[in-house]
């Protein structure tokens, strides 16, 4: 690799970029520069050969054939839980696969929190959520007479912990919080704030859609009840996800959604659930998205979350100088400690119209309020353009981003 593409954490990004066949192609006349990684990543070879493999050799339902292809498909698809289970430090039957990391917060919501919430209850949030993290708050809060209480932050977009602490009470049933927050970057002290919430007696859920993809986790060492993620921010399919969870809330807990799979016997008078993890995985499951996620987190444990998290912050401080540089510009995030993302507008231009300015230069970046209004509302802005990196990109994509901006500028200011 040429100096320019070593990677912060002495990454060979050149070599990488080259297991990633999506990224090199032209939009618009223009090498594709792909900073949406927030949005979604990038697929590596690892990845699309496991979802090859097993639809042209294995495919099969799961824990249900005594045949040769059925065995296969089951012992992929409990072998990429393991795999999960290690990158992420639970045990294995302590991962549920979901679709995704909405579906996740949704199972808990339903699962776990609304047959323990009484009129008078309340769950806190943060001010920096995603509707996803929000919203199923909000309906089973609703169903029950309790109360959503929001935990607020700074200008810079960081939790004032005290008061996030003060609105820890005995009526407090479930902090639920980001890990990283996707509008603006933030990366929560999500061991120290678990450590507040139980010592009020207060579980905790953690979205981890935008963490597990930029820094090692581990989520017995953060000392959390629920972590929630996305497989295809994590280098894996669409339509699959992970809720990790301890495994004695699991054990208490109900299932949401009753189908195949999820029995140990049914008759018309009574059903026997069976045990977790599949008493949470009804129906038949997306095998082949559990098996590509298995390989991505291996592809990713191959290169090392340590160096993609120093690659991707000697980006991130690179690009954040270059952007900020800009007359006009104001970042929104300007946290101490931040992931990947660089959130800002620009004086007098629609976010959108810098979205179509920089597509036409074959940049992608996303535009809009991120599936995170109230933060949009904090900060008085309707949209944010916002660039994503993944350990794919590298210093010389910030060259044309600001060049770009630059354009849209004298178009539209
Ligand atoms: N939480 C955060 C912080 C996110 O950024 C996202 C996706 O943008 C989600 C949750 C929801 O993820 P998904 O749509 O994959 O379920």
């Amino acid at each position: 690799a040429t100096a320019r593409n070593a990677g912060g954490g002495g990454m060979n990004v050149a070599g990488l970029r080259a297991d990633f066949p999506a990224l090199h192609q032209e939009i618009h006349g223009k090498p594709l520069v792909y900073l949406d990684n927030a949005a979604t990543t990038h697929k590596p070879r690892a990845v699309l050969d496991a979802l090859d493999r097993f639809h042209r050799r294995d495919n099969s339902n799961v824990h249900r054939g005594v045949h040769t292809l059925s065995q296969r498909a089951t012992d992929s698809y409990e072998g990429a839980r393991q795999q999960i289970a290690q990158f992420l430090g639970g045990q294995t039957d302590e991962i549920v696969f979901v679709r995704g990391a909405t579906e996740a917060i949704n199972l808990v919501a339903n699962a776990f929190l609304r047959p323990r919430l009484q009129p008078g209850d309340e769950v806190l949030v943060t001010a920096m959520e995603h509707h996803a993290n929000i919203v199923p708050w909000q309906l089973a809060c609703d169903a029950t007479g309790a109360q959503l209480r929001v935990a607020p932050m700074s200008q810079a977009g960081e939790l004032l912990l005290d008061e996030l602490e003060a609105l820890l009470t005995d009526r407090t049933k479930l902090l639920a919080l980001t890990h990283v927050s996707n509008a603006l970057g933030t990366v929560n002290p999500v061991a120290q704030i678990a450590e507040m919430a139980h010592a009020h007696g207060v579980p905790v859920l953690v979205d981890g859609a935008q963490a597990v993809q930029h820094m090692p986790v581990d989520v017995t060492q953060l000392g959390v009840d629920f972590y929630a993620l996305s497989g295809h921010k994590l280098y894996g399919p669409t339509g699959i996800g992970v809720l990790w969870a301890r495994s004695e809330h699991l054990e208490a807990m109900a299932p949401w959604q009753g189908g195949g799979d999820m029995i140990r016997s049914v008759t018309f008078e009574k059903t026997e659930f069976a045990p977790p993890p599949l008493r949470f995985e009804a129906g038949t499951p997306h095998i082949a998205g559990a098996i590509g996620l298995g390989a991505a987190v291996e592809y990713l444990s191959g290169i090392g979350l340590e160096a993609i998290a120093a690659h991707e912050s000697d980006l991130l401080a690179a690009a954040t100088d270059a952007v900020a540089a800009i007359d006009g510009v104001r970042l929104i995030g300007t946290a101490a400690q931040k992931a990947s993302v660089l959130s800002f507008v620009v004086e007098g231009v629609h976010p959108h119209d810098i979205g179509t300015v920089l597509d036409r230069n074959g940049i992608a970046v996303r535009t809009g309020h991120h599936c995170a209004q109230p933060v949009m509302a904090f900060y008085g802005v309707p949209a944010t353009v916002r660039a994503s990196f993944a350990l794919y990109n590298y210093r010389a994509e910030i060259e044309p981003l600001c060049t770009a901006l630059h354009e849209a500028q004298d178009l539209f200011a």
